[in-house]
């Protein structure tokens, strides 16, 4: 368990415009920012962050949250991972031993893990001269050394017993895809005489390891298998320290080696996809630190047909992507060393648009001149234009693609526009929800919009008059918190006035702890904030409130009446007039009463 009061220091610390703001562009729109929702597909935006109330709320498809949930949603994280994360991000230190009572889940157990496998690594590397003068003899400086965390894994396995001895358990450590289980029972370890090249997200944990052997055997690279903890495709290499020099651009290289290659030669804004191509996660990963991005693929097939596809992804992304070609050498390491860094630099400033690349790749593809051909060409260059979200981009691209192609705008722009016609609406609207609470009728519909308004006092001057109105009309009509009929309206209404009660000072901030783990809630919760009531007066709001109390205690009442008259004529069928005698009066005392208690509601 982390304490609350740790949570709150986390929250506050934790800006939501400034967190948010590594995920998404935010403009400035009066007191609030906008945003393009990265919940739903959206050409508008309708995503509203709120930094006087820490919240964001999006008016298309319902999301909304705090700094928590975001980073719960966008990272793909449960509540406990978003808040070491958020807790790290912001540097304060959540003790381990506050972990160990409560959930410490697989994920962070596989990182501990890798921690310490990186330590062993590291310690062996400056153990062995061999390995150390591999790496010099590659060009590599002790800085980079540090900079990447290169180590070296020994023959042996010596880190099977290593991690053993450190309480982990052996299925655990088979899970982290350090070790593997030997047939005879036993562990040994899965990279020997290797350069060990670890794998860190951007927050420097390391989540997985590629391993490269010091001669020409076979087979060259060995990369970690998929891990709790590692997913193939979501993680740049190199992305913790690039992005530290990304507001430019960022370059995209295929392997290990050509990003710390690149590196080492002064380009400290260089991340690796690790495979052929770069993939959407990867993509949209990247957006999150720049707008440009330079592929520098192998000049083979192979590389130049990653850069199509890699390329396609950053496209789609909204990212200006740009080809660098370098003949003469079959890789950026290789083109370095031959030509140095200057002439590289020439390179990365001559890169060919991603669009032309891509267009240019389809004409050299088939016989251009061939109607078919070209039919086929051009359909599939309008389809790649219809990912774009800008309208601008989209034009450009279609003014683009007839000059190279030789076919009138007109066409390609009809290409494009089936394209979108068949996307959003068809297959992206059944996705979209409406706002939560647009189904619900009478009852749940008061329920909801007491408990809204309730949420909204606070961020008024008028908060004690409403809140203690609210509670003494909900006691005098003799209404409970159990009697809602919806479950999440209820809580949230009863949690409100008990800490408002308690003299709890910032109520909206406990209420968001209280309920961190129930995203419905928090949804709810800055929903209802989102909204602007500084225009209703006091009064105005009080009658609303007593609008829905009214209603809620009359469905209640009727909910009642009609339960009452069922039993009466059971009873009657059952010629037992003692009880019908009694649900009778039963049912006098309740039109009493509320005969009584609608002069309250006067
Ligand atoms: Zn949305």
């Amino acid at each position: 368990m982390i304490p609350p009061e740790k949570i709150e220091d986390i929250k506050s610390a934790s800006d939501i415009v400034e967190v948010l703001s590594e995920y998404l562009e935010l403009k400035k729109s009066g007191s609030n920012f906008k945003a393009r929702c990265p919940f739903h597909g959206e050409k508008t935006a309708s995503f509203m962050v709120s930094p006087d109330k820490q919240i964001y709320h999006c008016f298309g498809c319902g999301a909304g949250g705090n700094v928590f949930t975001f980073i719960q949603k966008q990272e793909n994280l449960n509540f406990v991972e978003a808040v070491r994360l958020l807790a790290r991000r912001s540097g304060i230190q959540i003790e381990e031993q506050q972990y160990t009572g409560g959930k410490f889940d697989e994920r962070e157990k596989i990182i501990a893990i890798n921690k310490a496998a990186l330590d062993y690594f590291r310690e062996n590397l400056e153990k062995n001269p061999a390995a150390k003068e591999y790496i010099k003899a590659r060009g590599i400086s002790q800085e980079t050394v540090d900079e990447f965390m290169l180590g070296y894994a020994p023959p042996g396995s010596g880190l099977f017993g290593l991690l053993k001895s450190k309480g982990y358990s052996e299925e655990l450590i088979y899970k982290a895809w350090i070790c593997k289980k030997g047939d005879t029972g036993g562990g040994y370890d899965v990279f020997r005489n290797r350069i060990i090249f670890p794998i860190l997200n951007v927050y420097n944990d390391p989540v997985a390891f590629g391993a490269r052997v010091l001669d020409d055997s076979l087979p060259k690279y060995i990369n970690s298998a998929e891990t709790p903890a590692y997913s193939k495709g979501k993680n740049l290499y190199n992305l913790n320290n690039a992005r530290k020099h990304a507001a430019g651009s960022v370059n995209i290289t295929e392997g290990y080696m050509d990003a710390i290659a690149m590196y080492t030669a002064g380009f400290k804004n260089t991340a690796a996809s690790l495979g052929t191509a770069l993939t959407p996660d990867q993509a949209r990963l990247l957006k999150r630190y720049t707008q440009k991005a330079y592929l520098i693929y192998d000049m083979d097939e192979a590389g130049k047909a990653g850069a199509v596809r890699g390329g396609d992804n950053l496209f789609e992304a909204g990212i200006d992507a740009g080809v660098v070609s370098f003949e003469g050498a079959k890789d950026p390491d290789e083109f370095i060393k031959k030509f140095g860094a200057e002439e590289f630099k020439k390179r990365i400033d001559s890169a060919v648009p991603f669009f032309d690349f891509r267009v240019q790749r389809l004409i050299e593809a088939g016989d251009i001149k061939n109607p078919y051909y070209k039919e086929t060409a051009a359909r599939e260059i309008a389809s790649l234009i219809a990912k774009a979200d800008s309208p601008v981009i989209r034009r450009e691209c279609v003014k683009r693609a007839s000059l190279l192609f030789d076919i009138p705008e007109g066409i390609i722009d009809r290409y494009v526009s089936g394209k979108e016609k068949q996307e959003p609406e068809i297959i992206k609207a059944p996705e979209e929800k409406k706002p939560a609470g647009m189904k619900e009728k009478g009852r749940e519909s008061a329920e909801r919009l007491l408990t809204v308004y309730a949420l909204c006092a606070f961020e008024r001057d008028d908060r004690d008059v409403l809140l203690r109105h609210l509670t003494n009309k909900r006691e005098l009509l003799g209404i409970a918190h159990d009697d809602f009929l919806n479950a999440l309206y209820s809580a949230v209404l009863k949690k409100t006035e008990e800490l408002y009660a308690l003299g709890e000072k910032n109520v909206m901030s406990r209420l968001q702890i209280d309920f961190g783990q129930d995203n419905d809630a928090i949804a709810f919760i800055s929903e209802a904030l989102s909204r602007d009531t500084a225009k209703s007066a006091t009064e105005d709001i009080k009658n609303m409130m007593d609008d829905c109390l009214a209603r809620i205690l009359g469905d209640k009442v009727t909910v009642k009446l009609a339960e009452l008259q069922a039993k009466i004529k059971q009873a009657e069928l059952e010629k037992d007039f003692d009880r019908v005698t009694q649900y009778i009066k039963e049912k006098q005392e309740i039109q009493n009463i509320l005969s009584q208690r609608g002069e309250h509601l006067e």
